[in-house]
């Protein structure tokens, strides 16, 4: 993937101001593996990790002063070149009717409007605020523990994210909690549904930003193998996955995001048609 580097003013810099607290499960999945490793090893990986429990005194409310490799500085360039790109894109296709937000990147845990997060719920979105807020470590697990590397692999996370905020605006996000709380049996049947939306709306980035020629403009290029890259990321952390990992056993009717064939499908589908209104996951078409 190309991109340039940029002035960062996608970013909202918490990296020096989080840490401790507890966390909120939302995200792209990666809680999820982390909670059935948890019951599957006996072991509290959540504690290991550093999230939940007390607060830690690391770093709450001083200064702001980040001390970052260059590796994780370029992450953070690659991160609000992602941003921008994705924002743009929904600018043209929604006019005014997208409002631009902003991610913020926070170390081990932050408190949100949504509550406190760790690094371990991995990067989600708050609708009370409209953020993406992401811990830039969740990358590595998504490389070493999911096996999903790759600078695309990253960049459909965060336009999943972003897909979210779609959700917040176009108020599908509050039409599916209202239903949700009104009937809480369908509550997992339609996150999945609002997940696959999110994946799908990841694609119709990826449909622009696969359009050659974009690199020499300053905005992002796909290079070759770069969607594979995000099929195999959507296809790690999809629920069937997971839960095998975790426990051995598949449970749909415990999917919250959708098993790896829905997700690499509703991607997809974003994908070849650049187009949100093919993201209809609450249709007819369903979740099949
Ligand atoms: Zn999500």
């Amino acid at each position: 993937m190309r991109w340039s580097t940029g002035d960062r003013d996608n970013i909202n810099d918490m990296r020096g101001r989080s840490g401790g607290g507890r966390m909120i499960p939302l995200g792209i999945g990666g809680f999820i593996v982390v909670a059935l490793l948890s019951m599957f090893t006996g072991v509290d990986l959540f504690s290991i990790l550093g999230g939940g429990g007390a607060p830690q005194p690391t770093a709450v409310g001083t200064g702001g002063k980040v001390n970052a490799s260059p590796t994780e500085e370029k992450l953070v360039d690659m991160v609000d070149a992602v941003a921008r790109d994705v924002q743009e894109t929904w600018t043209s296709l929604l006019g005014s009717r997208y409002q631009p937000t902003k991610v913020t990147l926070f170390r081990d845990s932050i408190q949100s409007a949504c509550g406190y997060a760790g690094a371990v719920s991995g990067p989600f979105y708050c609708p009370a605020d409209h953020d993406v807020y992401l811990d830039l470590s969740f990358f590595d697990d998504l490389s070493r523990r999911f096996g999903a590397s790759g600078d695309f692999a990253q960049a459909y996370v965060l336009a999943h994210e972003f897909g979210h905020h779609i959700q917040s605006l176009s108020g599908t996000e509050a039409q599916v909690r209202e239903q949700q709380r009104a009937d809480p049996r369908s509550a997992n049947a339609s996150s999945v549904r609002l997940e696959l939306q999110a994946d799908c709306y990841a694609g119709v980035w990826g449909h622009e930003a696969a359009k050659p020629g974009r690199a020499a403009r300053g905005a992002v290029e796909l290079d070759p193998g770069d969607l594979e890259e995000a099929l195999r990321a959507a296809s790690a952390i999809g629920d069937d996955r997971l839960q095998k990992l975790g426990t051995g056993r598949v449970m749909p009717e415990k999917f919250t995001h959708g098993s790896s064939e829905q997700r690499v499908t509703w991607f997809k589908r974003g994908f070849d048609s650049g187009d949100p209104r093919q993201c209809d996951t609450f249709g007819n078409s369903g979740t099949r």
